[in-house]
Parts: structure tokens; sequence; C-alpha cells
């Protein structure tokens, strides 16, 4: 099962036993050390290390390791003064000259797997990127394949027939938001490099090798110089000047609303680090780590530019590696990245901020399970750095937090040069759908302002939570909807390329011209989709320049860049988009946001779904109004009365926070309760429900008093990737307490073959 890590005294294994089994040296001299192999389930093994290794070998070593007949890399976890095993083998190598790993670093894996439940090996693997975990970088690994151009309907599907394997590549890349590398492609598509080549004789495809760009951020930047702090950021950046001179700091919640300056805050924390002597790590959420996030981070420290680290998503391996060994050389002081930059191999550390705090994107949803805030604020901890936590809607647990005093709150309450904060007002679309049929996309006061901005040359963001052009097809007729085949949900359709796609799994197919159950012609698009709304607009606005801005139309790398760089010219009149274009974007000629539909999210079965529309609804209101003139906002909904939108329109944080928090105090909802969600899945419906079935009986009669275990039912996404799916949920007062009785349960609880678990502590998506 996925969460067992055997952390056996030594390894008395049958597997070394077997091997040399007479093998009756002396192990109480020379080193011995213990070794966690990256693949060989959880296993801790002991080796004596030979002499010509010297004293190289310490905590934290890569090494390889005979396993049986193999040599396995492996970690190294503990040097030992002496070993029980008979028998111990020798290390076959050491991978560099310094330990990988620091010991600080392994202790935190060790923390992780132990509280996220999940494999000691997971837990140490995420701590070292692939880049690094595997040895040197070759050169032709660092090809990059993206698509070259749209593939109209007709040409897919002979292509299809005749190749279904290019077919496979292609949906991997048409997945994709930006170039993938080639290795990853093919894996993740199951073919072969060589389709990609072929790809790319077609003209498919473009694969480009990235040998050069090592530098994913290599211009140089201008300087900027300081600005002269008001009175509230004065008193913010004190508070947390403070922290960093204090031994043991409590993490600092900085609430601070959209437009108020928390960046400054930042980069004075920063060179405050700097200058004494120490490093500092900035976390971002990956959507908002744009170049524009990073330029002012590189301009402000211009007069050291090659001491700052960048890491994200869209580094190719080389990248990954350089800037990875560049910080853990100590060259990099500052590291800027995504959530895993919280493993950055800084040390001496002075500040850990994480910006937008609330964004659910730093937790990962692949074992091992963590929130990358939660663990800056255990790191910050035991490394005593100072924990800088920023939001204009910082989450219900940071709030929390705050006011029982576990964390300092600093606030900043208004914005710079006090600009006032945009004027919201909420369009009821019930009425508006009913007068015209295009009023449920763009309702007459949303059009009328549209047009008044366009008149000025002011620019309007168009704010909607979903892409492709309609949620659904369905039959006018017989009601059938088109559904993904291997998921429980609906396809969408892409007008563009005249498919329908499932947002789940990436499978898709052509849109049917007729019902496919009836026949019928009038089968429709219901539902409305980021494409929809481009079109719409263009429709009504002939004349205006739209760009539309989500993961479908910025497949390329740069083409990001170039979009937002043609926005910030004022090339562009409208950008309609995703949230993509919600995140910390600033753009001083935006005087309007248009909220396209407030509601989608809100219905969703989940507790949290009133929290993140609010956030949402704040931050993408965030982006008007930030430049001289003022902003307005249009929030279109069914709901007009929904309290997240009425708190989001008076700018009420703490109104919606009281409320909020007394119906999860109601409900012992986090932060008032704990809780752990076990997904079971399979692809035999029965045998699978048997196993989340099972496994709640046992959770359950484990379980201490004060943990509620619930039933093994059906997930409310049923079906994905053609597996079948199930919770089992845990409520109860501790996390890590609910997590060893999931890890003991499971550990004696043998399961099918063919069936899989995920434990999720602290879950935030409950689907
Ligand atoms: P937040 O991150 O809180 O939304 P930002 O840090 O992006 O806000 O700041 C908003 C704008 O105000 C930025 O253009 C920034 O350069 C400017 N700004 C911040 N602090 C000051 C200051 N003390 N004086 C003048 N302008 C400032
Ligand atoms: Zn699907």
């Amino acid at each position: 099962m996925a969460g067992s890590v055997r952390i056996s005294s030594a390894c008395v294994c049958f597997f070394c036993l077997l091997v040399e089994p007479f093998g009756w040296e002396d192990n109480r001299r020379g080193m011995i050390v213990r070794v966690l192999p990256d693949q060989a389930a959880g296993r801790l093994l002991d080796y004596r290390v030979p002499e010509a290794f010297g004293s190289a070998v310490a905590v934290g070593s890569r090494v390889k390791v005979p396993v049986r007949t193999r040599l396995l890399t492996g970690t190294v976890i503990e040097v030992l003064e002496h070993s029980d095993v008979r028998g111990l083998r020798d290390l076959a190598d050491l991978l560099d000259e310094r330990p990988m790993i620091r010991p600080a670093l392994l202790e935190l894996a060790r923390w992780m797997a132990d509280y996220y439940c999940c494999p000691m090996e997971t837990a140490v693997c995420s701590v070292l990127p692939v880049a690094v975990r595997d040895g040197k970088v070759s050169e032709k690994r660092r090809n990059t394949v993206r698509m070259a151009r749209d593939i109209p309907a007709e040409e897919w599907e002979a292509l299809e027939r005749r190749a279904p394997r290019q077919t496979d590549a292609l949906r991997v890349l048409l997945a994709a938001s930006a170039a993938v590398l080639v290795t990853e492609a093919a894996a993740k598509a199951g073919v072969a490099e060589g389709v990609f080549r072929t790809l790319e004789k077609r003209g498919l495809v473009v694969i480009e090798s990235t040998v050069v760009a090592r530098d994913p951020y290599a211009e140089k930047f201008l300087s900027s110089a300081n600005l002269a702090l008001n009175a509230e950021q004065a008193v913010a950046l004190q508070a947390v000047e403070e922290a960093m001179a204090d031994p043991s700091p409590k993490p600092i919640l900085l609430f601070g609303v959209t437009g108020s300056g928390k960046t400054e805050i930042y980069l004075r924390a920063i060179r405050k680090a700097i200058e004494t002597g120490r490093t500092a790590l900035v976390l971002v959420p990956e959507i908002a780590l744009t170049p524009q996030t990073v330029e002012r981070f590189k301009s402000r420290f211009a007069d050291m530019q090659e001491k700052i680290a960048v890491l994200h998503s869209h580094l190719s391996d080389g990248e990954r590696h350089d800037e990875w060994h560049k910080i853990h050389g100590g060259e990099a002081r500052i590291v800027i990245g995504a959530r895993s930059s919280i493993f950055a191999p800084l040390e001496n550390l002075g500040i850990i901020i994480v910006d937008e705090e609330h964004e659910n994107s730093y937790k990962q949803d692949e074992a091992p399970r963590y929130h990358a805030r939660d663990m800056a604020v255990l790191r910050g901890h035991r490394e005593k750095a100072a924990v800088l936590l920023g939001s204009a809607t910082p989450s219900l647990e940071s709030w929390h937090n705050s006011q029982s005093g576990k964390y300092r709150l600093v606030r900043l309450d208004n914005r710079v040069d006090d600009k006032r904060m945009p004027v919201v007002r909420v369009v009821d679309l019930r009425q508006a759908a009913r007068k015209s049929p295009e009023g449920g996309i763009l309702s007459r006061p949303l059009k009328e302002a549209i047009e008044g901005r366009m008149a000025k040359g002011e620019q309007t963001i168009l704010f909607l939570n979903r892409r492709g052009f309609s949620t659904s097809m369905i039959c006018e007729a017989c009601g059938h909807v088109c559904m993904c085949p291997d998921c429980s949900v609906s396809l969408t359709f892409h007008r563009a390329a005249e498919r329908i796609v499932c947002h789940i799994c990436g499978h898709s197919s052509r849109a049917p011209k007729t019902c496919p159950k009836c026949g019928d012609p009038g089968i429709r698009h219901a539902g409305v989709g980021t494409q929809k709304v481009e079109e719409a607009v263009k429709r009504i606005f002939p004349k205006a320049r739209i760009t539309r801005m989500d993961a479908d139309s910025m497949t390329r790398k740069d083409a990001y860049r170039e979009t937002l760089g043609a926005f910030k010219e004022g090339k562009i009149d409208v950008l309609v988009g995703t949230q993509m274009i919600a995140k910390g974007l600033h753009f001083p000629n935006v005087t309007l946001v248009g909220i396209v539909n407030a509601d989608l999210g809100l219905h969703l079965p989940d507790f949290r779904a009133g929290e993140r529309t609010f956030q949402l609804l704040t931050q993408v209101a965030g982006r008007a109004g930030r430049g001289e003139m003022e902003g307005e906002v249009l929030v279109q909904t069914f709901t007009p009365f929904n309290p997240s939108i009425q708190f989001a329109r008076h700018h009420d944080y703490e109104g919606f926070m009281d409320q909020e928090m007394e119906f999860r105090r109601q409900f012992g909802y986090p932060p008032y309760g704990r809780m752990v969600l076990i997904t079971v899945r399979g692809t035999m419906l029965e045998r699978t429900q048997f196993s989340a079935e099972t496994l709640s009986r046992k959770l359950k009669a484990a379980a201490p008093t004060g943990v509620v275990v619930g039933d093994g039912v059906p997930a409310p996404l049923e079906k994905a990737k053609t597996y079948f799916r199930f919770h089992v949920s845990l409520r109860g007062p501790s996390s890590i307490q609910m997590a060893h009785l999931v890890r003991k349960t499971l550990d004696a609880l043998p399961m099918p073959e063919d069936v899989f678990l995920a434990v999720d502590v602290d879950p935030l998506h409950l689907l």
C-alpha cells in the first residue's frame, strides 16, 4: 500500500542474507551507513563504507548500493557506529562529494513522511528534484516539444485512424500549457520518443533544443530603488524585522488588501536578510510566477542578479539542475519559486516568504501531499528563520492562527497612496438572461461598461473560471449529454478544434453534429466557457482588440509573456481569461473587471466552496483600478444575495470570516477540526467498493474516541480516468493522530493489487 514506511532498526532482510549468506566479517570496525534506496519499498539497508571514500560519506550523501543483484541509488539516512547485520555489503559508489541533502532537509522529509502519511523515500525524493537526483543531465535530454499549429478536425480524424500513437502523443501536448520535455511527453503518452520526431517531420510539432537557454530569465534588469514606505508599511516592516532578529520568531500573517504594497515589504525583508549575511526564500503560486513578478524581484536586486535563483515548473531539466546547484553550492542567496521550492537547499535562512498564502496550489496533489505554507512554518521554526505569510484574503486556517496568537497579525488596511478600492456592482443575471439570449454572457450593464472603457482608451479584464467554449453538449430532443467514457463528467466543447474534450483526463473526440443517442440535429452547447465569451465580445464589439488567455490559448512558452506585454502596452482592449489573469497582475490602465459568472464553484459539494469564491472574487476585483483612474468591478451572478458575493462586494473580509468561522465551528470543519481523506481507486467497481468499506470498518474499529470515521462512499467525482473512486474520511482533533491511525491500519490491511489508495492529510480538495 502507498502509505507504508517500514523503518526497521537494521536490515535483516532476506535479500541481503540470500546474496551473501556467510559473510562473517567483523562489522564493528570502520564506518557504517544506513541507506534508503529510492526504489526498495521503504526498506532501510546498512552498508560498510570502503576506506577509499574516506570521510566524504555523510548523512544526505547520494550513493549507489547493491541490493540483491541490482545497483540502486539511495540516500544515506544515518551514520552508525555499528550494525547488527551480519555480512554487510560494501557501498558501491558515492555520487557527489558534498552530501546532496542537508540534514535539516532530511529531518523535514522525515517529518513530512510521518505527518502526511507517505513512504519515507517519497518524501526524500521530493526534497531532491528529479533533475538533480538522477545525476548529471545530458544535453540531448533538454529537448522540448510543442504543437506547431492547430489541427483541423478532418486531419485529426484521419491521423487518429492511421496512426493512433501519434494522436496519443499530440494529446499530451494539447493538454500541456507550455512546451514539454520530449522525454516527459513520451512517458506521459506511453509512446516512443521517435513518435515526436515523426510528428516533427509532418510539421505538426516543433522540437527545440534548450541547451543554451539555461537561465530562463537571463536578461538584465534595470535596477529599481526602494520606495519610501507609508506609515502602515513602516509598521509592518518593523514587525518583520523584529521577527528576523528574534532567535525563535512567531510566523507573521501580513493581511494587506490588494494593492497595499505587500511586495515592498517582502523586498525590504529580503534585503535585510542579505545584509545580515543570511538567505531568503520566496514562494509564490505557480500561476503568479510570471516574468512580471520575477522582474520585480530581480530589478530590486540588480546588484546581485546572479545570486538569485528562480525555480518553476516550466524549467527544462537542465535549467532546474543548474538552478538547484547554484543554491546548493551557496552561490544563490535568494530563491524565488513555486510550491516545491520550499525544499530549496538554502543554508542560513533569514526569512521565508509565502505570498498569497491562501492559494490552493501550495498543496501538492500527489504524495507527499504536503502544503507548502505549512511546511514553510515548520521549516522556519526548525531553522530559526522568520516566516512571512502574505495575503489579501488569508485562509481560514491562517486567520484562525492569527486570532489564537500562534501567528502575529500585521495589517495593511489601505491601498498605497490611498487609492480607493474598486467599486463593485452586482448584476442579477436572472433578469438579464431573461431579457436577451446573450444576457447570460454579457448583461447590458457589462456591455455598456466595456463600451465606455473603449471610448476612453481604458482596458477591461473579463474573468471566467472555465475554459473551452461551452461546458457540455446537450441534446434538446432527448436530453442526452456527451459524457467522458472514462470519467463521470461531461465533455467540454472546444470550438477551434471542433472537438469535445474531457478536462479531467484529456480524452477528446470530434464534436457530434447530431445527437449520438437519438440522432436529432438539435444538439446544442450549454454553459459558457472562455471561448464563448471571447466570441460574444468579438460579435458585440467588432472593432475591439480582444485576446483570450487560458490554458488552451497559452500553449507556447512565450505566449503568456507576449500577451501580458501587449496588454501592458495597451495593444489589447479586452483580455478574457481564467485564473491565469486573476493573480498578481498589475496593470494601471485596467479600470474595469467583469466577472462573467460568479456562481461557478459556489455549488460544489465542498465546505470550502464559499471561501474559494470569496477569495477569487476579491483577487480578481483587485486587478481593477491599480493606476490613477478609479476601478470598477461588475459581478454577474444568478445568486446575488449569496454571502460570499455580498461580502466580497463590500470588501469585507472580516465580516466574511466571522460568518464562515461560525459555520466551520458548528460543523467541526477545519480549522476547528482536522480531516484525513482516503481515496480508494480501482477499475473493478465491486472490488474497489469492497476495499473502501473494509478499510472504513477497520479504521472505525481502531479509532480512538474523538476520531470520527466515515463510511466507504462513492467520491463526488465517481469515476476518473477509467478508475472508480471511493472516499473514506476521518475527522478529529489532530491530523497526526489520524495519520498514525491510518498508517497502522493500512500496514495491517492487504489491498488487492489493482486497488490503489491515496491518503490526503489536511485535504483541500474533496472531489
Ligand atoms: P499588493 O502586493 O499588496 O497587492 P503591490 O506590492 O503590488 O501590492 O503594490 C501595489 C503598487 O504600489 C505597486 O505598483 C508598487 O510599486 C506600489 N507601491 C508599493 N509601496 C509603495 C510606496 N511606499 N510608495 C509608492 N508606491 C508604492
Ligand atoms: Zn475523462
